[in-house]
């Protein structure tokens, strides 16, 4: 006679098999709010994952709320961040999150004292990921950068509501050809982040933080771009919101015991 227990431990290994196969189908894979057809792990349930913890148990997470008046003043140079990017070819697509991401081939480079990090891509969120005493914008922009060890650089910069931004403009239509297919990219050729295409100033903060996205790794150097010297239209966010109606903002994290800095210039000082 056969043993009826044999059956269900047949059954019971299928059904962990199975769960096993299609987790690991998505094990990279994470969302946002707000999409009623994404089924991906939102937000406050990355940190469920165990890859991911630290975006629950984290201390230095990003984004924050940058409060102007309760940061610490730190002396720069007049000529602001220490940058030399240089016109790169790139990469335009949509990644699984729905980011809007431009990967690129040399885009120069970061100095942040004497550290030098890489410029590999930029993306965009909206609406913002900072907030700025309070003030969400409706589109930020980080520049991601990779040093030659350790923890990535990043430059957050918020882009308000105004003019039409000249530097969108060179690969913004690009958008609305993007075809639906995952794997779809466009071609960019002399993609230019360098001034005045993207204003790096006048002023920034600077903190300790993390990545935004899973696995939210810690240690990440945060500089987010103050003041408004960044626009966009409200045709090129329609441009946008029309290709990518959902956000994808991670809600604002904890300060904690973090200081945020903020650059003042000697000549500001007097
Ligand atoms: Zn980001």
């Amino acid at each position: 006679m056969r043993n009826p227990l044999a059956y269900e431990f047949a059954a019971l290994c299928l059904l962990a098999w199975t769960a096993f196969i299609s987790a690991g189908e998505d094990s990279t894979r994470f969302g946002y709010y707000g999409n009623p057809d994404n089924i991906e792990p939102k937000p406050y349930e990355w940190g469920e994952r165990a890859e991911w913890r630290t975006c629950a148990v984290g201390r230095e997470q990003s984004p924050i709320n940058i409060e102007t008046n309760d940061t610490t003043l730190m002396i720069t140079d007049i000529f602001g961040l220490d940058t030399s990017y240089v016109p790169a070819n790139g990469s335009l697509f949509i990644d699984s999150a729905n980011i809007l991401e431009v990967e690129l081939n040399g885009g120069g480079r970061f100095k942040i004292e004497d550290k030098t990090y890489y410029l590999q891509q930029f993306h965009f969120h909206s609406p913002s990921e900072h907030t700025i005493d309070g003030v969400r914008f409706p589109l930020e922009m980080h520049l991601v950068h990779t040093p030659e060890s350790g923890e990535l650089a990043v430059i957050g910069i918020p882009f308000s509501f105004g003019e039409e931004n000249s530097f969108l403009a060179t690969f913004w239509d690009e958008l609305s050809l993007l075809s639906q297919d995952p794997d779809a990219s466009v071609s960019l050729t002399k993609v230019d982040v360098r001034e005045p295409n993207v204003h790096l100033g006048p002023a920034y903060a600077r903190y300790m933080g993390s990545l935004t996205t899973p696995p939210c790794s810690e240690r990440v150097t945060w500089t987010v771009i103050l003041g408004e010297a960044n626009t966009v239209s409200q045709k090129q966010m329609w441009t946008y919101s029309n290709r990518l109606p959902y956000s994808n903002a991670r809600p604002i994290q904890k300060l904690n015991d973090r200081k945020v800095k903020r650059s003042v210039t000697v000549l500001n000082l007097r």
